[in-house]
């Protein structure tokens, strides 16, 4: 077997959240079961097997963030960039699971933990090896991408890629995705702020959370219908002996090797197509706008998981939406991918339910 195939693999979880307030005070029952000792869901006549089903009998969510989120970790520091991603519906749980709520998921989401984890790393390697960290938080919505960070005020650089010469702006210029010659993909314009310690970096997460809630409030649903993207960038800096026959000057003899590698943590917009109305009980489609990130990533995940299709040269659409773009060189290639599906258990969203099964099933 081709090792290439393990190293553009695409790892998709399930997290069944338990049956929340709202849908036992409407005596919702469960329907979605998970086959004991196996990842794998049923859902009414339809069963899927996925790499690692969390919550409903299933492994628990504890199990998420050294199965899903630590080998990503690891690799950051071999310098291999990496994604995970919350998908499901509005209510499933995406926030919970990625830990950019304001008050839940603080300790257990997966972003406080893989914080925690990267200051744990760094701590062991500090006296060989020098690092540099940056965050940058954004969401992206009807295509457009907005900086989270835009208020932050401590260590903060504006990423202007050489265009920094135009000082004729009222308001900032809109912050544009990039790519280099060698395809590192960077964006201009959004808040790159210098992390020091971890409580440093945890701020960053609240400060953005807020931003996002607080923009909100005027546009109708905006949160649900937006994707954030928390971005860790990792740049290491080691010193390399080579062992020189001369003892006499062995600092003449330290190379350096350099590492850079990021690690996106997306909590996807709302995959419903339809919404309930509050009032009056109605289901209406919500026009004819289906989220084009979702469509296009979609595709890309589904065109990087078919071997077949990869070794036939197929093409991977990620110049469909700002996010696959925003995504590139860390979907594929070297990189490591982990999708989290997110469902609800309740009969109520069955139908959203085994859609966002079916498009988890879609990328394996
Ligand atoms: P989404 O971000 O997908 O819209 P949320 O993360 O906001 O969904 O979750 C919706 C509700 O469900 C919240 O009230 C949250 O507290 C609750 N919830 C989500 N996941 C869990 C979980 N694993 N355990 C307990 N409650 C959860
Ligand atoms: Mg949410």
């Amino acid at each position: 077997m081709e090792t290439s195939s393990e190293n553009c693999s695409v790892k998709v979880a399930v997290h069944i959240r338990p049956l929340i307030g709202d849908e036992r005070a409407q005596g919702c029952k469960e329907c979605v079961t998970v086959t004991p000792g196996k990842p794998q869901v049923q859902i009414g006549t339809h069963s899927f097997t996925f790499d690692h089903v969390y919550g409903n009998g299933g492994s628990p969510s504890s199990a998420m963030f050294e199965e899903c989120a630590a080998p990503l970790v690891e690799g950051l520091f071999q310098g291999y960039n990496a994604t995970v991603l919350a998908y499901g519906q509005t209510g499933s749980g995406k926030t919970y699971t990625m830990g950019t709520g304001l008050k839940e998921g603080t300790q257990t989401g997966l972003i406080p933990q893989v914080m925690n984890a990267l200051f744990n790393k760094i701590d062991t390697l500090r006296h060989q090896t020098e690092f540099q960290l940056h965050v940058s938080f954004i969401e992206i919505f009807k295509e457009e991408v907005r900086d989270l960070l835009d208020s932050v005020s401590v260590n903060k650089s504006v990423i202007t890629n050489g265009h920094s010469g135009k000082v004729n702006v009222p308001g900032r210029p809109p912050i544009q995705i990039r790519e280099s010659s060698n395809g590192v993909i960077t964006l201009a314009g959004s808040t790159e702020v210098a992390i020091n310690t971890l409580q440093e970096m945890a701020a960053c997460l609240e400060q953005g959370s807020l931003s996002r809630a607080t923009g909100s409030t005027n546009m109708n649903n905006q949160s649900s219908r937006s994707h954030a993207i928390f971005t860790i960038t990792l740049e290491q800096m080691r010193k390399v002996h080579s062992v020189s026959p001369d003892n006499d000057t062995p600092d003449e003899d330290m190379g350096e090797e350099y590492f850079c590698a990021k690690l996106h943590l997306v909590d996807l917009a709302g995959s419903e197509r339809a919404k309930r109305t509050g009032s009056d009980g109605l289901r209406l489609k919500e026009g004819i706008h289906i989220n084009r990130g979702l469509l296009a990533l979609g595709n890309v995940i589904s065109a990087l998981g078919d071997e077949k299709k990869r070794k036939e040269g197929v093409h991977v659409p990620y110049r469909d939406s700002k996010l696959t773009r925003l995504l590139q060189d860390s979907l594929g290639g070297n990189s490591k991918t982990v999708m989290i599906a997110c469902v609800s258990p309740a009969d109520i969203n069955a139908e959203e339910s085994l859609n966002t099964l079916k498009y988890a099933n879609r990328a394996r």
